[in-house]
């Protein structure tokens, strides 16, 4: 007889650990009990000896699927006799604090009982379990308990209370617990709020197939729903929605489905039927019925699989694939609570499905692509957050501001750094209360007060000022850049220097000046700025990023002198004579053409260019839609220089700017100069990454920014370094876009205030 205290820390709470354990112990005859307390899950456990080894290593080999076991330790005491196994009282949180589980889909369990005829919960679309349901947008406070949670208002009827309260049910302390008796139900209204007569239901699945819009709200926030194969439905949400073409993502009913649409790969599969339910990038298969409208100039589909038990009915009716997009005109944040989404969704959507379970949080879907057999996060939110990225070392508590386009914010504690949800364009009010109610929230729920705050550079974002105005607490300044490549280093655990290539749009300067197309030698703590791509004027300033022919224009200066104008050229041709000449004087006289070393810049001038885009709609789309069209097969290059007398050394595209143009003068196929284009940027930075090897002897890249959010790009730069020697990291938890730079801000704050003597 062996008797042992054993502490379990990671997720484990609110996802059936404790009756989990319960039926261990029952199963090897061990007795004693268990308890949640501030830190995890506390076993104390007797049992015959073999028994009780068995039971320990149960306890992480056989552990359900959402635990996320991260310690286990355990010593001997005097065994006591105890006479049976129980589950006992929680002890209330003091100082410790809990990991909180992402909201999770509906498991196979609940699925099966949501579509069996016979089941007291059949068709009832808020079934869930502990193994799955809404987590983190329904939870207002801690510990993580149904009068804390926005189910508070419902009082569990007798079956509901009987499952909560059985060890051995698979309800057992499932907080969001309901049934069609005692929990939340459907309504649906149109877009005065007048209740439609029937079955909320059977009604919405009717108006979907007649074609109608629907705005459906779910798990943390609305969508704007509408069947993906009627291109006419199509067409109408994106002018309701003022959206011309950035892709909607769609809800396909299973696997199967999927596959009629796309290619699917094993992982891809992994990552569609996981418990995160992200959207997924795929590549779409040649005559799939999907509406060209939902993706145009798209080469992929954002698919995901039904995550609510909603889903699950609506895609359980005629219709096999639905868009479902946020539920936001243009730009604003998604609208997640009933009234506030009635109203602002209204010009939009003809009809509304409604419930009565408070969102708490706003949470977007998350979006995911994979390469090299790995998950590359795009935006991490709902599924993920608030899971937080462990690291392999100890922070002191540190609130990270973020940028300004898809902003995440960060808080820190021990070795967890807490990336808050996709929180948005910080442009206006709505999104900046979001982001500072979000704070709030986040340190409250991890019992975080932080002792430093960090953030970028640039003056005007609206997080740096928010980081500014708070009182009485250390600010820590970090570059953009620099951000961008100590996140990726601090999710891949590396330490000492690397060389860090941060490629995106825009980002501050230590000079003042827009940085873009960034070689560090980077740690942790601080950088120096080995090379950068040359600097190009902005014709325009922030214009130039809404119109990237501004761009193409100012390269063409800068590639040809006054010659440009009398290029044989259609793209000067079909100019007018006197903008340009304006917009010459402008860059001569650096009048309003601050001076940028972006990569994302060059790739809106050759995007241009190559006539794919003048002007965008959303961020980044002239370059998205150039990396569509790039032939994969194109094997030329062009030239380019390394410029040595300077430091750091200057990395010039001119010449390949005039290879772009000479080339269609000659009639090249865009789509060959594209891919061609694409082939020298990889080599661009492989050679300037040798160039730095030589010098510094640092055989280590580290890849972030928003530039690899390009796939043709990342994977050419990625095999092309790793031929050459290098060890090669990028991210795969945190987007390599702005949503990723809280981590690496939080990191450098902590090293700059806490570890350095
Ligand atoms: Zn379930
Ligand atoms: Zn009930």
């Amino acid at each position: 007889m062996k008797r042992k205290a054993i502490e379990i820390t990671g997720i484990v709470q609110g996802i059936g650990y404790r009756p989990f354990v319960y039926h261990l112990a029952l199963s090897h005859s061990v007795k004693g009990w268990v308890l949640n307390n501030e830190k995890g899950v506390l076993i104390d456990a007797e049992g015959e000896d073999m028994a009780l080894d068995r039971f320990i290593e149960g306890l992480t080999a056989l552990a359900p699927p959402l635990a996320r076991i991260e310690t286990l330790k355990s010593r001997s005491l005097e065994p006591q006799g105890y006479p049976s196994f129980e589950i006992r009282q929680s002890e209330e949180a003091s100082e410790g604090f809990t990991l909180i589980s992402p909201d999770v889909a509906t498991c196979d369990a609940c699925l099966a009982e949501l579509l069996s005829p016979g089941d007291f919960r059949y068709r009832y679309p808020f079934i869930n379990c502990t193994l799955c349901g809404p987590r983190f947008t329904i939870i207002k406070d801690i510990p993580y308990d149904r009068h804390k949670t926005t189910m508070a208002p419902f009082t569990m009827c007798t079956i509901c209370r009987k499952e909560y309260e059985n060890p051995l049910d698979r309800r057992f302390h499932a907080q969001p617990n309901a049934c069609p008796a005692c929990g939340p139900s459907l309504r649906l209204v149109d877009r005065k709020g007048i209740s439609l007569p029937g079955n909320a239901l059977d009604r919405t699945l009717d108006l979907l197939v007649q074609g109608s819009i629907m705005a459906v709200k779910g798990i943390g926030g609305f969508h704007l729903v509408c069947n993906a194969e009627n291109q006419g439905a199509v067409s109408t949400l994106r002018s309701r929605k003022f959206r011309e073409d950035k892709p909607f993502a769609i809800m396909c009913r299973d696997m199967e489905e999927i596959r009629v649409h796309c290619d699917v790969h094993e992982e891809e599969e992994r990552l569609l039927c996981g418990p995160e339910r992200p959207i997924v990038l795929l590549n779409r298969k040649k005559g799939s019925s999907i509406a060209p409208g939902v993706a145009p100039f798209q080469k992929t589909l954002g698919i995901m699989l039904p995550y609510s038990p909603l889903h699950h009915l609506l895609l359980h009716g005629p219709l096999k694939s639905l868009v479902m997009t946020s539920g936001n005109v243009s730009d604003e944040p998604i609208a997640y609570k009933t009234d506030e989404a009635c109203h602002r969704l209204s010009q939009i959507a003809g009809f509304f499905l409604l419930h009565d379970r408070d969102i708490h949080m706003r949470c977007d879907d998350s979006v995911v692509r994979v390469f090299r057999n790995r998950p590359y996060v795009l935006r991490r939110s709902r599924g993920y957050v608030p899971f937080p990225i462990k690291l392999s070392f100890n922070l002191e508590m540190i609130l990270a501001c973020g940028g300004e386009l898809k902003n995440t914010f960060a808080l820190s504690r021990g070795p967890y750094v807490f990336v808050s949800h996709h929180i948005g364009d910080l442009e206006n009010m709505e999104t900046l209360v979001s982001f500072e109610q979000g704070i709030d929230h986040f340190k409250n729920l991890f019992s975080i007060e932080p002792k430093a705050v960090a953030y970028d550079l640039h003056p005007e974002y609206l997080s740096t000022k928010y980081a500014l105005s708070l009182e009485g607490i250390p600010k820590v300044g970090v570059q953009h850049h620099h951000a961008h490549v100590v996140s990726a280093m601090a999710e891949n655990g590396l330490d000492g220097e690397v060389i860090g290539v941060a490629l995106d749009g825009t980002g501050f300067g230590n000079d003042g000046t827009l940085w873009g197309g960034e070689f560090l030698r980077a740690d942790l703590n601080d950088f120096q700025r080995l090379a950068h791509l040359k600097q190009v004027p902005m014709p325009g300033g922030s214009m130039a990023i809404k119109e990237p022919w501004r761009m193409a224009f100012a390269y063409l200066i800068e590639a040809f002198g006054d010659k440009a104008m009398v290029l044989e050229l259609e793209w000067i041709k079909k100019r007018d004579p006197q903008t340009c000449s304006i917009l010459k004087k402008m860059i001569e006289k650096r009048v309003n053409s601050p001076l940028t070393s972006s990569m994302g810049r060059l790739f809106d001038a050759v995007s241009s260019l190559l006539s794919v885009r003048d002007t965008v709609n959303y961020e980044a789309q002239a370059a998205i839609e150039l990396e569509m069209m790039a032939d994969p097969e194109e094997k030329g290059e062009y030239p380019f220089d390394i410029q040595e007398k300077e430091q750091p050394l200057v990395v010039d595209p001119l010449k390949m700017v005039r290879g772009v143009v000479q080339d269609l003068i000659r009639g090249h196929s865009p789509s060959r100069i594209s891919g061609k284009f694409h082939r020298t940027v990889a080599r661009l930075v492989v050679e300037t990454c040798k160039r730095i090897r030589l010098d510094t002897g640092l055989d280590r890249v580290v890849l972030s920014g928003g530039v690899f959010q390009n796939n043709l790009l990342l994977a050419l730069v990625f095999d092309h370094l790793e031929e050459s020697g290098f060890e090669v990291y990028t991210h795969h938890l945190v987007p390599t876009n702005d949503g990723g730079i809280s981590l690496g801000q939080a990191v450098i704050a902590h090293m700059r205030c806490f570890q350095c003597v």
